[in-house]
Formats: C-alpha cells, sequence, structure tokens
C-alpha cells in the first residue's frame, strides 16, 4: 500500500489529499482526534476560573496522657488548622508544633499571613505554588506543609481521588504502624502496655535512666511482638549505645531511632558500622538534601510531613531513599487524622511506620485513616481520604 492509500485508509482523507504529507501532520490530526473523542476533559483545563482562598486559625490539641521525652514532657501542642477553598471546594492542612521544632502559633500565623495565594489560578501548578510558600521565608517547614498538605487535598477532591491512588501504591500493601509507650514509671508503662495490646509494633521511647527496666516489662507482658526504640537524641555514650544495640537486638528490636544528638555525625557512623540494628535518623533528618548526606551516617529516615514542608517533598525523599538503599519511616507530631491521613497516603511504599500522633489526641477534628489489626487501612475517599467531624 502506498502512502496516500494507508493515509486515506485511516480515513485522514484532508491530509491524503495534499501531498507530500509528514508522518508529524497525521501524528497532529491523529492526536486532536483522540482529544476530542475523551470524554473526560485534561484536569488541567478543568479548574482555571477560581482563585485560591486561605483561612487558618490556631487549635490546641489536647493529649490524651502526658508525653514524657528524654529532653521535655507536655500535656498539649500548639497546632494551627488551615483551609484552601477553590470553585466551593474545600481542602484542609494543618501546622502542629511541638516544641524541639521552634515554630509556634504566632510564627505560623504570621507566616501563612504572608502568603498570597490569590495569584495562582490554576491550584494544579503545585511546582509553582510551594516553590513560591517555600520561598517566601525560610525554616517554618510546619507552616509550609499546612499549605501543601491543604493543597494535595484540594486537588485529590478536584480530581475525585485518593492520592494513594493518583501516586499508583496498592493500599493492601501498608505496613502495620507502632504504639508508642513513652518514659514512665513502671506503673504507667504496665497499664500503656495493656492499651498497645492491638498493635503489631511497640515503639519505646529511651534516652533516660530506666532503658532495660521499661524494655523488661513490655517482654515481660508481650513477649512477642516486635520492638523499635527511639532515643530522641538521650544516649550520650557511644560505648553504652552500642551495648544496648546488641541487648535489644536479642529482645526482637528491629531498629534504633536517633541514639545520639543531631550533630553527633562521627559517633552516629561508629555505632552505625557495628550495631546489629539499622539506625534510623529523626531529629538530625529534615529536608530532602539531607539524604545525601546521611548516607553512610544512618540505615534509614524517618520522614515526617511537619519537617519535610509536606506530601510533595516527602514524596521525593522516598524515592530518593530507596534509591540510595536506605531504609524509609514515615513518622507524624501529634497531629489530627488530617495529617496524620496525609502521610498515610505514602505508608504502601515504606518500610515502618509511625502514624498514632492522632490517637494520642483527645480533641481529633477529622476521620480518615484508621488502624486494623494493627495495619494501617486507607479508604477510598478522595483527597487525603478525610472527613471534617460534625
Ligand atoms: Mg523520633
Amino acid at each position: 500500500m502506498d502512502r496516500r492509500k494507508f493515509i486515506a485508509g485511516m480515513g485522514l482523507t484532508a491530509i491524503a489529499a495534499t501531498s507530500p504529507v509528514s508522518i508529524n501532520a497525521v501524528e497532529r490530526v491523529t492526536r486532536r482526534r483522540y482529544n476530542r473523542r475523551r470524554a473526560v476533559p485534561r484536569v488541567n483545563q478543568v479548574a482555571k476560573t477560581g482563585k485560591l482562598k486561605l483561612s487558618f486559625f490556631p487549635y490546641e490539641l489536647k493529649l490524651r496522657h502526658a508525653f514524657n521525652l528524654a529532653r521535655y514532657s507536655r500535656t498539649t501542642t500548639p497546632d494551627v488548622q488551615v483551609t484552601l477553598e477553590y470553585d466551593g471546594i474545600k481542602g484542609y492542612g494543618e501546622a502542629s508544633m511541638p516544641p524541639y521544632l521552634g515554630e509556634s502559633v504566632e510564627s505560623v500565623t504570621t507566616f501563612l499571613n504572608k502568603l498570597d495565594l490569590e495569584q495562582f489560578k490554576d491550584p494544579f501548578c503545585i511546582e509553582d505554588i510551594l516553590d513560591y510558600v517555600d520561598h517566601v521565608d525560610e525554616n517554618n517547614r510546619a507552616a509550609k506543609a499546612s499549605i501543601d498538605i491543604a493543597l494535595h487535598d484540594l486537588l485529590g477532591k478536584i480530581m475525585g481521588q485518593p492520592w494513594y491512588k493518583i501516586w499508583g501504591y496498592n493500599p493492601e500493601k501498608t505496613p502495620v504502624t507502632s504504639f508508642t509507650i513513652g518514659i514512665d514509671t513502671p506503673e504507667v508503662v504496665r497499664q500503656k502496655v495493656e492499651e498497645a495490646r492491638p498493635y503489631k509494633l511497640i515503639k519505646v521511647k529511651m534516652g533516660l535512666d530506666r532503658d532495660q527496666e521499661t524494655i523488661d516489662i513490655i517482654r515481660e507482658m508481650m513477649p512477642d511482638v516486635p520492638i523499635c526504640v527511639d532515643c530522641n537524641q538521650g544516649w550520650n555514650n557511644k560505648e553504652h549505645a552500642l551495648e544496648m544495640c546488641h541487648w535489644l537486638n536479642e529482645r526482637n528490636c528491629l531498629f534504633v531511632e536517633q541514639p545520639f544528638d543531631k550533630t553527633w555525625i562521627d559517633e552516629t557512623a561508629w555505632l552505625r558500622e557495628r550495631s546489629p540494628l539499622p539506625i534510623i535518623a529523626d531529629e538530625a533528618f529534615q529536608r530532602l538534601p539531607d539524604i545525601v548526606r546521611f548516607k553512610g551516617v544512618y540505615d534509614g529516615i524517618n520522614i515526617k510531613l511537619m519537617k519535610s514542608t509536606g506530601l510533595y517533598e516527602a514524596h521525593k525523599m522516598v524515592t530518593l531513599a530507596r534509591a540510595l538503599n536506605m531504609r524509609v519511616m514515615i513518622g507524624c507530631m501529634t497531629e489530627t487524622s488530617c495529617a496524620v491521613t496525609a502521610a498515610a497516603n505514602l505508608s504502601p511504599v515504606v518500610d515502618f511506620a509511625d502514624l498514632d500522633g492522632n490517637l494520642l489526641i483527645a480533641n481529633d477534628r477529622f476521620t480518615g485513616m484508621t488502624v486494623e489489626n494493627g495495619k494501617i487501612t486507607l479508604h477510598d475517599r478522595p483527597g487525603l481520604g478525610i472527613e471534617l467531624l460534625k
């Protein structure tokens, strides 16, 4: 068949009538026809008429139990709740500010008041919007995360899909989530171990002088459930840390998180080389470029949306860490189900999850991901997968 007959056979008579015909012209016409036939309009053509409207208010999170870590204790967490509205659709986000992050209700509201999001006519220009937000001021990671989370919720709702689906993740592959037991008296530890019974991984806070006693209580009450430990920078002697790693390894411990002060790079690399357990970075690790710096110092990273400035960068972190053969953990602060569920959308592709922040507060504003039989369970709602409680 010659080229003219072939093109005519394809039904492209308008092109066949003119000669010579370039293959590019055929492709252009075929693509135009294909686009005309598509029943669903292209997403980025749907929403270009409205304005992004930002609103927010402070919301203090009340903790069910006092939260005792190696370096401080608290009963509330400051938080700012954020809404982004576009063409009548609302996306929700939040900034949670545990003290060690250095942000406050005042710093977050000051930052949010500086933003001019109405300049963006197309909310799908996520790269432009978040790049602008990131450059309005340095730091302010939780404040930036609140916008990123609300934007993801909004866009997922416009597209009618949850983010784990948009990213192509299999919701069956979500991990179990750990349940945290803080540093406390033996009586309170026993009470918390009872509460932890439905969970398949127990995270134990360490870094004070009761470390071994706490583990002994847990192993006596729950001999088979794996544990992991989080020192929150509390260990200050590398030989003692190495002994503890061996001791924990014999007690079904999976990893040790942030053993030393975040500035102890050489000591952490020394421990990592000798420890039978993986060493995971938390306080030392904030943004995407840190990952490359920590290759060889830590075995893995704990990604939290309040550090990563939200889902957009967290998604890139997962990809980069996996490419560098590092372990990935997804964690959270004390947060409502809004930010916790946002993070849970990434959980099908991580090694460990520590997403119990919403279970630690008494005044959640949302329902979202659930924990069933210890496993993170994602639902089919669009956006982050959350609903505002009445
Ligand atoms: Mg930690």
